[in-house]
């Protein structure tokens, strides 16, 4: 028989292909055969996802140290983990949507109307928004350990990816725990944001192997390209504003 795969010729007794890898099956998908695939991922005695989302917590240098390494069976690559945390988040959504919407009341923190249609956009897009920010991510982490040459942009954005899959995941446990005890989404959300930080922070601490100092030090560097960012991007809307006329209105 030839590996279905790889097409490499195979013998009978063949339980993986030599050459590349892949598992022979010759049954046919069946509900047994689906469960069991669903099960080594996530359901198995050594649960590869369960593994990976302790160690991410206990010790992120080595999950992510391992990928970068090449190591792939231990743990969960990081497209499989993004991949995992987006059909999290999309749950949670959906979960906020329809049984705890009156937590979703933006009016709470800026004080202005609630307008269903424009939250509904954000809250729809959100995590895509937010899994767009890897690259953007990735740059500012490389930028703000400038000190540090270890790991290449490709690299930051593995890590980054990972950091990230591992925030929504928790932030989905968190908040839907949250939202079922009364709590304001958008008020939580910014708590997370703090935990995301130093989240980040310690992560690359770990990775670097670099002392508290040197860390403290990016983590400055990040949070004055992010003011700076911040105050470039706010004045730019105001010149947008008065531009347009929009300001006189306003006034
Ligand atoms: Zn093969």
């Amino acid at each position: 028989m030839n590996c279905k795969n790889c097409q490499v010729s195979l013998k009978n007794t063949d339980n993986f292909c030599y050459d590349c890898g892949a598992k022979v099956i010759n049954e046919r998908l069946s509900f047994k055969h689906a469960w069991e695939e669903f099960s080594t991922i996530f359901l198995n005695y050594d649960n590869t996802f369960l593994k990976t989302f302790i160690h991410l917590f206990t010790a992120p240098h080595i999950v992510i140290g391992d990928y970068l390494n090449g190591v792939r069976k231990k743990y969960l690559n990081v497209v499989s983990y993004v991949a995992v945390a987006i059909t999290l988040a999309g749950f949670q959504v959906f979960i906020l949507k329809n049984f705890y919407p009156e937590t979703l009341d933006i009016s709470k923190i800026q004080g202005n109307e609630y307008n269903p249609i424009q939250m509904d956009w954000l809250l729809d897009y959100q995590t895509f928004l937010f899994f767009l920010n890897i690259p953007v991510s990735a740059f500012l982490a490389k930028v703000s350990f400038f000190r540090q040459k270890k790991f290449n942009y490709i690299e930051h954005l593995a890590i980054i990816a990972y950091i990230v899959a591992q925030f929504t995941i928790t932030s989905t446990l968190l908040t839907i725990l949250s939202s079922s005890l009364g709590f304001n989404f958008y008020i939580f959300g910014n708590i997370l944001n703090v935990l995301l930080i130093i989240y980040t922070s310690i992560t690359y601490k770990k990775l670097y192997g670099i002392n508290l100092k040197e860390t403290l030090l990016s983590v400055f560097v990040f949070l004055i390209i992010l003011t700076v960012t911040f105050i470039i991007t706010t004045s730019l809307y105001a010149w947008y504003l008065y531009q347009s006329g929009a300001f006189e209105n306003l006034i």
